[in-house]
């Protein structure tokens, strides 16, 4: 089994090279357009049958290399069987296949087949990313250019993946309250910086949403831009380390199930700040970053229901009725109203949750198999 990662390396280009790089994408984005109209007025979506209809026409009309052509006529094929379909291609990034893309690690160079021919490009990458690439001969990837003018490479790399070993230990991983993630053996990432970030560009965004002028509606796309990478940055960085603590440790990570997180979280009458940081796709990424790097790591993922986590004492196994005014949170603090144990409110709702993970990696051999929810009084002690 393997997993595909993609890695982004940034190109270094001579001004003279660039006209011919965005010649190339300006072509490739024409290609795909014209496969796309044949493909929409035939109503055809399979590759081999638009093949036949479309590729000597578009290589005659556009110039392109044959294998830039099948990567167009594949790149529009994804799309119409895609959810969110490309009504027109920009001409932002180029597909390329084994023919037309090489990677040379020794001397941290790619060679790419643009419209005149083939160009070697130095990777302007730092040790990460040299480490992911390590030893790996990639066969695709995609050129891009980004909005700001640099050309990128993201190169496509299969990294084997390591079956999941049997573990009867668990980390319960807490997301998204006061911290970003709070673990069960006592980790937590503040979200106090991801907040500031967001709540400044959230407020240039209000700021400058009421001028529906182009340039307003430029600076909006930056933002969005920038906020996402900032976001995406951190989100591989607590990965990393929580795949990581799990590996040495031996344990597998236990996460609540925040399919419908949304849902819940929104039908509490909470204020429009609060809502926005719920609202997003952050725990939805944060979540990918893990599963991927956990499935390469061999680390065992579970899921466990979101009720209770944070009512829950992890030492008596207490739940507390909700009481918002007898609140047995406070702020950062977790206080049992039944034993008195005092903990931090994110490492409680942590411990909770692997706690429940230990419960439904053990039921196979124990007698814990029944529904989680509301059971939790039944939990053994001291499993985490
Ligand atoms: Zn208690």
């Amino acid at each position: 089994m393997t997993q595909t990662i993609t890695v982004s390396c940034k190109l270094e280009v001579a001004p003279d090279v660039a006209t011919e790089l965005d010649e190339t994408l300006e072509m490739f984005a024409d290609a795909c357009n014209r496969i796309l109209k044949v493909a929409k007025d035939k109503g055809v979506k399979n590759v081999t049958k638009l093949h036949h209809l479309t590729y000597n026409d578009v290589r005659l009309m556009t110039g392109l290399k044959a294998n830039h052509v099948c990567q167009a006529i594949r790149r529009v094929c994804g799309n119409l069987k895609a959810s969110y379909k490309i009504k027109q291609f920009k001409p932002t990034s180029v597909s390329l296949d084994a023919r037309t893309f090489r990677y040379e690690e020794e001397s941290q160079v790619v060679g790419l087949t643009l419209i005149g021919g083939r160009k070697k490009f130095k990777l302007l990458i730092g040790n990460y990313q040299r480490g992911l690439l390590k030893g790996y001969k990639p066969t695709s990837a995609t050129l891009v250019k980004r909005r700001n003018g640099d050309y990128y490479i993201q190169i496509c790399v299969d990294v084997p993946t390591q079956p999941p070993g049997k573990t009867p230990k668990t980390i319960g991983v807490d997301l998204g309250r006061k911290s970003i993630a709070a673990t069960s053996t006592e980790k937590t990432w503040s979200g106090e910086k991801l907040n500031q970030v967001r709540d400044k560009y959230s407020r240039v965004r209000a700021n400058v949403q009421s001028k529906r002028t182009k340039s307003a509606k430029r600076l909006l796309r930056r933002l969005s831009g920038k906020e996402r990478r900032f976001q995406s940055w951190v989100n591989h960085n607590i990965s990393k380390q929580l795949v990581a603590e799990a590996g040495k440790l031996n344990a597998a990570l236990v996460f609540e199930d925040l399919t419908n997180i949304r849902k819940s979280l929104n039908k509490k009458p909470c204020s429009k700040k609060e809502r926005r940081k719920t609202n997003n796709w952050a725990f939805y990424s944060l979540r990918m970053y893990v599963l991927y790097k956990s499935a390469i790591a061999g680390v065992t993922v579970l899921f466990v229901p979101p009720a209770y986590t944070s009512k829950t004492c992890a030492r008596c196994h207490h739940i507390h009725p909700e009481e918002p005014k007898k609140s047995y949170r406070r702020r950062e603090k977790y206080k049992c109203g039944n034993c008195g144990w005092e903990h931090n409110a994110d490492i409680s709702a942590g411990l909770v949750i692997s706690q429940l993970g230990a419960a439904v990696i053990n039921s196979e051999s124990s007698v814990m198999s029944c529904p989680l929810e509301g059971q939790l009084n039944l939990l053994p002690m001291g499993l985490h």
